[in-house]
């Protein structure tokens, strides 16, 4: 599907004024079938595939990149939602088993090139999860970081060639949180022991208070993007 530049820039300017369900709603209408939710399993993933499935007629189709190297309470969430939400879930597993990309680059490539890490157990992986798709919904906020300032409800995803809608790029981490309370949503523990962005293993720490979220993500390696949304 094509949404052209001018129709993109009033939708643009349309879903900033809605609330993140509506948004949720309006882009499945929109995309139809052609819209999977990526998903990690964080705070907002699980938001979205909750609102997702408030109004979806049908299963709503999820992805995650599974690396091989999460924590086992993502692992752990990611069965309670299989198991309870009506959702397709698709498990991305890289090309290269770990035991053959340690042997092709050497043990816990994360720990001397987390750049080809990511872009072997990550980036390819999400790459053929998109084919076929003209939209993907992602859990990108604002209030995430100096990264992600740029953010908007709906926007092109040239690297992708689709369009990637960001239906929570407006809410602060009290708003999330309150969503996710207040409709009893599964969500990971780790949130609640210093962890406000969870990713692999590895190469996730806690993080103090008042401290960048992201900055518990490839601590030492001056990296907080895994090549995802760049
Ligand atoms: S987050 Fe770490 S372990 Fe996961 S793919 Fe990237 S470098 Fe590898």
């Amino acid at each position: 599907m094509i949404v052209e530049s001018e129709r993109l820039n009033e939708l643009g300017n349309l879903w900033e004024q809605l609330e993140p369900p509506e948004i949720v709603a309006a882009a499945l209408d929109l995309f139809g079938e052609r819209i999977t939710i990526a998903s990690s399993f964080g705070l907002e993933d699980v938001a979205l595939i909750h609102m997702a499935t408030q109004v979806s007629p049908g299963p709503v189709d999820v992805f995650c990149l599974d690396t091989g190297v999460l924590f086992a309470e993502t692992y752990a969430l990611l069965e309670q939602f299989s198991g309870s939400y009506p959702i397709r879930l698709r498990r991305m597993v890289p090309e290269l088993s770990l035991d053959a990309q340690a042997e092709r680059y050497g043990a816990q490539l994360w720990t001397r090139d987390p750049d080809l890490c990511c872009k072997l157990r990550k980036v390819e992986p999400l790459q053929r999860a998109l084919k076929g798709y003209d939209a993907w919904v992602t859990g990108l906020r604002r209030a995430q970081g100096p990264t992600r300032q740029g953010a908007k409800a709906i926007e092109r995803d040239a690297k992708h060639d689709l369009y990637k809608v960001n239906p929570l790029v407006r809410w602060s981490d009290e708003e999330l949180w309150a969503y996710v309370r207040s409709e009893k949503v599964p969500y990971n523990p780790l949130h609640e022991q210093g962890y406000p962005s969870i990713g692999c293993r590895p190469c996730t720490r806690a993080v103090a208070p008042g401290e960048d979220p992201r900055a518990g993500r490839w601590a030492g390696f001056g990296k907080t993007e895994c090549g995802l949304h760049l």
